[in-house]
C-alpha cells in the first residue's frame, strides 16, 4: 500500500527507514477507495440537509437557490457589459452576443488589477474602485454615453431574496424581484446580499448588504456614466450557462481556481426554500463550506488546519482549503517545512524564503507534476526558494506535490459523483448522460487534476456518464449570456 515503491524505486541515498518514515506522513493524504465513498456519501447528506427548509438555516453546504431555471436557448443577442470579480484578476467585459444562427459570442475585456489594501479595506473604497475601472474601460471603448445591461460575476456566496415574480420564455426563465406591485418593476434584478466574504476578500460593511446597491451608488456617486445592471451571476452559473450554450446537456458548472464550487439544476419540489414545485432551478452549491460543520476532521491533517488557521476566514471553507489554487501551495510548503524539521529535507535546514507564507505557488504543483525526466524543474524551482535540494529533495517534493494534488482532485470528484448521482435519483434513471462545465485555472492547467478527477467520479458514480468540458471565459461570457436572456425577457415583459 505504501507508496514507497514509487520513491523507493527512485531513492539513492535515503534508507527504508526515511522512506517508511515519509511513507507514514504522506500516508493520511492518501485517500482510499472507501474514504473516498464515505466522504461523498457525507457530501450527500449535507446537499440534502442545504435543501431542506428547517435544516438550511444549520447547514454548512448553503445550496443557495438562484433563480435561474434552465439553460439558454440561443436566441439571445445584443451588446452587454459584464463584470467579473472572484479571485485573482477582476476583469471588464463588452460582449457582443448575435443570434444568426451561428451562436457567435463575441468579446473584448480588460483586467484591472485589485490592490491588497482594498480587497480588506471599506467596501465604498472596493465599489468605487470597480465603478472607476468601468469608467475607464467604457471610455476605451467610446461607449460611456451609452447605458447598456450589465451582467455582473460576482463569485461569493450571496443570498437572492425578494423573489415574487417570474417570466418565462423558450427554454430559459429567470426569476426577479419585484418590487413595486404594478407590472411595471422598477428593479429587474433579484437582490443578492452577500452572505461572506471568501478567497481573500475582507472588505468592510459589504456582508450583509445588496452588492448591486453598493454598485449602483458607486456609479451614482461618479455621475459621468450611467449602467443598467441586470443579473447577478456566479461564476458556477456562468459556466454552467457558457457550456450549457454549445451543449444541452450540460447541467452542472464546477469552478477550481483561486476558490472551488459547483452549481446544478435541481428538481423545484426539493428546492425547499422556493415556492413551487414545476420545473427546475439552478442551485449555487457553495460547496467550498463542506466540512465546516466538521465532517471532514477526521480526513483532515494538521497541514489542512495550519493553512486554515492563518487564512484570512478560519474555520470556512474547509473543502475548498483542499482543493483549490489558493491553498494546495501553501498545504505543500507546510508539509516541506514539517518534513524539513524531521531532518527529512534539505539536510534539516529551512530557507528564509520558505518560511513565507504564500511563496509555495500553486503554480508550482503543475510545473513539478510535468516534469516527468530530469527532475530538473523542480530543483529550480526549490532553490528559487533558497534551498539547496539533493536530488533525493527533489524526488520527495515532487512526491508531496503529487500527493497533494490528486487529493484535491479526488475531493472535487467525490462531491461531484454526489451530485451525478442525486440528478440521477431525482429522475429516476438506471444510468444518466450528463456534461460538467469547467472553469479554473488549476483544473486547466494542472497535467493530472482533471484525469484523477474523472476517474474519481467514474468510480464512485457508475451509472453516470459524465462529460467535463472546458468553459471558455463562463464567467464573463455566462454574465453576459443571462444578462442576454434578462433582456430579452424583460423586453417581452413590457410590451
Ligand atoms: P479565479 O478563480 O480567481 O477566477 P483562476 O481560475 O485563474 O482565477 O485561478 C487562479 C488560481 O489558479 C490561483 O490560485 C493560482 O494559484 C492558480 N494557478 C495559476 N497558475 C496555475 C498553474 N499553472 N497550475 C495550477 N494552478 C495555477
Ligand atoms: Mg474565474
Amino acid at each position: 500500500m505504501i507508496a514507497s515503491h514509487l520513491l523507493a524505486y527512485f531513492f539513492t541515498e535515503l534508507n527504508h527507514s526515511q522512506v517508511q518514515r515519509i511513507d507514514k506522513y504522506l500516508y493520511h493524504m492518501r485517500l482510499s477507495d472507501e474514504t473516498l465513498q464515505e466522504i461523498s456519501n457525507r457530501f450527500r447528506k449535507d446537499m440534502e440537509k442545504g435543501l431542506g427548509a428547517d435544516t438550511n438555516p444549520t447547514a454548512s453546504v448553503k445550496m443557495l437557490p438562484t433563480f435561474v431555471r434552465s439553460t439558454p436557448d440561443g436566441t439571445e443577442e445584443g451588446n452587454f457589459l459584464a463584470l467579473d470579480l472572484g479571485g485573482t484578476n477582476f476583469r471588464v467585459l463588452r460582449v457582443k452576443v448575435a443570434d444568426n444562427g451561428s451562436k457567435k459570442v463575441e468579446m473584448e475585456n480588460q483586467i484591472y488589477a485589485i490592490p491588497e489594501d482594498l480587497m480588506r479595506g471599506s467596501g465604498v473604497q472596493l465599489f468605487d474602485h470597480i465603478a472607476e475601472c468601468l469608467a475607464n474601460f467604457m471610455d476605451q471603448l467610446e461607449i460611456k454615453d451609452q447605458k447598456l445591461p450589465l451582467g455582473f460575476t460576482f463569485s461569493f456566496p450571496c443570498s437572492q431574496t425578494k423573489l415574487d415574480e417570474g417570466w418565462s420564455q423558450g427554454r430559459f426563465e429567470i426569476q426577479y424581484s419585484k418590487v413595486e406591485t404594478n407590472y411595471s418593476p422598477r428593479s429587474w434584478v433579484a437582490e443578492s446580499v452577500l452572505v461572506t466574504w471568501t478567497k481573500g476578500f475582507k472588505s468592510s460593511g459589504v456582508e450583509g448588504r445588496d452588492v448591486v446597491g453598493l454598485l449602483r451608488e458607486a456609479i451614482r456617486r461618479r455621475g459621468d456614466f450611467e449602467i443598467d445592471v441586470v443579473a447577478v451571476v456566479n461564476d458556477t452559473v456562468g459556466t454552467m450557462m457558457t457550456c450549457g450554450y454549445d451543449d444541452h446537456n450540460c447541467e452542472i458548472g464546477l469552478i477550481v481556481g483561486t476558490g472551488s464550487n459547483a452549481c446544478y439544476m435541481e428538481e423545484m419540489k426539493n428546492v425547499e426554500l422556493v415556492d413551487g414545485d414545476e420545473g427546475r432551478m439552478c442551485i449555487n452549491m457553495e460547496w467550498g463550506a463542506f466540512g465546516d460543520s466538521g465532517c471532514l476532521d477526521d480526513f483532515r491533517t494538521e497541514f489542512d488546519a495550519a493553512v486554515d488557521e492563518n487564512s484570512l476566514n478560519p474555520g470556512k471553507q474547509r473543502f475548498e482549503k483542499m482543493i483549490s489554487g489558493m491553498y494546495l501551495g501553501e498545504i505543500v510548503r507546510n508539509i516541506l517545512i514539517d518534513f524539513t524539521k524531521r531532518g527529512l529535507l534539505f539536510r534539516g535546514r529551512i530557507s528564509e524564503r520558505l518560511k513565507t507564507r504564500g511563496i509555495f505557488e500553486t503554480k508550482f504543483l503543475s510545473q513539478i507534476e510535468s516534469d516527468r525526466l530530469a527532475l530538473l524543474q523542480v530543483r529550480s524551482i526549490l532553490q528559487h526558494l533558497g534551498l539547496e535540494s539533493t536530488c533525493d529533495d527533489s524526488i520527495i517534493v515532487k512526491e508531496v506535490c503529487t500527493v497533494i494534488a490528486r487529493r484535491a482532485a479526488q475531493l472535487c470528484g467525490a462531491g461531484m459523483a454526489a451530485v451525478v448521482d442525486k440528478i440521477r435519483e431525482n429522475r429516476g434513471l438506471d444510468s444518466l448522460k450528463i456534461t460538467v462545465g469547467v472553469d479554473g485555472t488549476l483544473y486547466k492547467l494542472h497535467p493530472h487534476f482533471s484525469t484523477v478527477m474523472r476517474e474519481t467520479v467514474k468510480q464512485l458514480s457508475p451509472k453516470c456518464e459524465v462529460t467535463f468540458l472546458q468553459s471558455e471565459d463562463g464567467s464573463g461570457k455566462g454574465a453576459a449570456l443571462i444578462t442576454a436572456v434578462a433582456c430579452r425577457i424583460r423586453e417581452a415583459g413590457q410590451h
